[in-house]
């Protein structure tokens, strides 16, 4: 199925509650071609706004530590595990992680990437495509945070770096 379709099928979906809180869905974006995808959480304030991932503060985190590491934004394909806005910016429930995933395996499957770095203890339950590899790192708001976490946010951009 092609991104477009994919991304279709997510804005119309209500397979779970959370488009009724959601101005806008967020597929994410960045070109059929990408080897490598950035998977976070799901979409904050801004990014529902906007429908864009990544866009807020966290974004503008993640935009600087790909910049520092020479890695440009624009060839990768940036999107979250859950599609929707959550209340409050709350966790998303096991049963929307489950409603959300077969859209974000739809995506792996049509960018065939190399690598899939999904950010953060919710991303790491990402549906697992074969063929693909993933990394696992932290998400870029405890990225933002925490010393410690920052440094090896940090160190696994730069690894990846070296891996493209
Ligand atoms: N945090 C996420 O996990 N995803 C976004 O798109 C923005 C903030």
């Amino acid at each position: 199925m092609a991104l477009k379709q994919v991304a279709e099928q997510i804005a119309t979906c209500r397979k779970c509650r959370l488009w009724q809180g959601a101005k806008n869905a967020v597929p994410g974006e960045g070109p059929v071609t990408a080897r490598v995808m950035l998977v976070g959480q799901n979409p904050g304030s801004e990014e529902d706004k906007t429908g864009r991932p990544f866009v807020g503060k966290a974004g503008k985190f993640l935009n600087k530590v790909l910049a520092k590491n020479g890695i440009r934004r624009e060839e990768l394909f940036v999107t979250n595990l859950v599609k929707h806005v959550t209340p409050e910016n709350r966790k998303p429930l096991p049963d929307e992680i489950a409603a959300c995933a077969p859209h974000l395996a739809a995506q792996i499957r049509e960018i065939e990437p190399k690598i899939v770095v999904l950010m953060g203890a919710v991303a790491w339950q990402a549906p697992r495509v074969e063929g693909v590899e993933y990394l696992e790192t932290y998400h870029p708001s405890a990225a933002m945070r925490f010393t410690k976490i920052r440094k090896k946010f940090e160190e696994d951009f730069s690894a990846l770096k070296k891996r493209l």
